[in-house]
């Protein structure tokens, strides 16, 4: 059996950025130390995947996780460690720069952390006031150089199609990161989310504004040495995030905590999401129960719609050889005329192999992704 993710949900937040719509608690902290004993809890709730089978990578995301003290932060990391069978080749933490110092940094290393991910968004202060960031770019500066001198895995989380940032001013932020040379940037449009404080006010960057700043990112990033290998993904070779990789090619994972998604393949392929409610989670954790909110059991028709999907946000696209193995039949017969018509418009490259989306093909991701699962 292949080992499994582990994903683990930390909500807390100090406040709420305008343009979130991740779960996550502002204020609520308080409730942290029975937040991780129920994690912890859960994990032993699902040995029936978590000590059967070995997990080889972790992601704790949020939220903030480095929110934490070093002191919930390493009982989580060694209560997860009791009651799972880690064999890691990758853990990753999630940052914000107003929160990580050199003692969590420290905590972080010796709780066999191997990857960091910080949230910068902009380098531009006045951007990040508009979008309710807690941070100044002088607090990433800080630290990411703090985490640079444990780490040599950190990944950068930008944003682009903020209000009053111009295409210049992504390509600043984009310099701006490269300074530190992080392993790994990734670069998200932004979504105005219905229901957040960013949605109110802002309409968005036009479309074109919007595709002139991916292609700015895309060119600059690859002129760099990262390669495109996910939409919004850009890794130095080898850095690629083996976490999210999974989520991309249907692997299977465990999600702990509130709100978190799983997705297993026990017989029947489930997806699970956890209740979203803070309180809710840890009080039915507390009573012995899983926090499961709903359970989707896929057919074999979802179970196809997702590949393709999520294999085209990938740059190695669809392998025929692989998808044949898992599904019986050749993609490259049964999609034929759908090949064409993308090759065509120059949304893929073809080999005898596979099917690649070219960054045409990224840009309407929606329109290839149709084209294939509109065939099915
Ligand atoms: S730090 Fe992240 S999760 Fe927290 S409010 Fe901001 S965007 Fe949302």
């Amino acid at each position: 059996m292949e080992p499994l993710g582990l994903y683990v949900h930390i909500p807390f937040c100090r406040r709420k950025c305008f343009y979130c719509d991740f779960v996550s608690y502002p204020g609520k902290e308080a409730l942290a130390d029975g937040y991780i004993e129920a994690v912890i809890k859960e994990a032993v709730l699902n040995k029936e995947y978590l000590e059967k089978r070995s997990v080889d990578t972790l992601f704790i995301g949020g939220g903030t996780p480095s929110l934490l003290s070093p002191k919930q932060f390493l009982r989580l990391v060694s209560g997860l460690g009791a009651a799972c069978r880690f064999d890691l080749n990758e853990a990753t933490a999630e940052a914000n720069p107003e929160t990580l110092d050199e003692e969590k940094i420290d905590a972080y290393a010796r709780a066999g952390i191997s990857r960091l991910s910080i949230g910068l968004q902009s380098h531009d202060d006045g951007i990040l006031r508009r979008i309710g960031r807690a941070h100044a770019f002088r607090d990433f500066a800080k630290a990411y150089e703090t985490a640079a001198k444990r780490f040599s895995n950190i990944n950068v989380d930008v944003i682009f199609g903020l209000p009053g940032q111009s295409s210049e001013s992504f390509v600043s932020t984009l310099e701006a990161v490269l300074n530190f040379s992080p392993q790994h940037i990734s670069a998200y449009s932004l979504k105005l989310e219905p229901g957040t404080a960013l949605a109110e006010g802002y309409e968005g960057a036009s479309e074109e504004t919007d595709r002139r700043m991916y292609h700015a990112a895309a060119r600059i990033l690859s002129e760099r040495g990262y390669r495109h290998y996910e939409t919004s993904n850009f890794a130095r070779p080898g850095f690629e995030c083996a976490h999210n990789l999974k989520y991309w090619t249907g692997a299977e994972y465990v999600g702990l905590g509130a709100a978190a998604h799983s997705y297993i393949t026990d017989g029947v392929h489930k997806r699970r999401a956890n209740t979203r409610s803070l309180e809710g989670y840890i009080a039915a954790v507390n009573r012995g129960e899983k926090p499961v909110a709903e359970e989707t059991v896929l057919s074999e028709t979802d179970i196809l719609t997702e590949y393709i999907m999520l294999r085209l946000r990938l740059k190695s696209g669809i392998d025929f050889a692989g998808f044949e193995k898992r599904f019986g039949f050749s993609f490259a017969d049964r999609f034929a005329e759908q090949i064409e018509t993308a090759k065509k418009a120059g949304l893929i490259e073809r080999d005898e192999h596979g099917i690649y989306p070219t960054l045409s093909g990224f840009d309407l991701q929606n329109a290839l992704i149709c084209e294939f699962v509109n065939a099915i």
